[in-house]
């Protein structure tokens, strides 16, 4: 399937999660996300030419990518180093074409 931010500067091309994450850590719910994840270099991400910028905080594990001309949050990517490299895409662009798809509560507020 593919998914697009809002002015469609990035562009991403997946194959459909088989179910998605919302989680209530203060970064998540901030964003309002859903998350599937894949295999590094799974999805692919084509950046347009406003191109993006990301944000890190706290241990600075994750990257959370948005575009730089519409601000959607398009996904995030773990930064290199890390055990469990993957990328999560945020199927909230897309709420209609991950509608049946089972959602996934994680309680990150209490680990994060
Ligand atoms: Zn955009």
């Amino acid at each position: 399937m593919q998914l697009s931010c809002h002015c469609e500067n990035v562009k991403i091309t997946v194959t459909p999660p088989s179910q998605v994450t919302e989680c209530n850590c203060s970064i998540c719910s901030r964003y309002m996300s859903l998350w599937g994840y894949y295999p590094p270099g799974e999805p692919r991400i084509e950046i347009g030419a406003a191109g993006i910028s990301s944000y890190s905080w706290g241990d600075n594990e994750l990257d959370f990518i948005r575009c730089s001309h519409c601000g959607c949050i398009t996904h995030y990517e773990t930064k290199p180093g890390q055990t469990n490299p993957k990328v999560a895409i945020n199927f909230g662009m897309e709420r209609k074409q991950v509608a049946e798809v089972p959602v996934r509560y994680f309680n990150g507020a209490e680990l994060l």
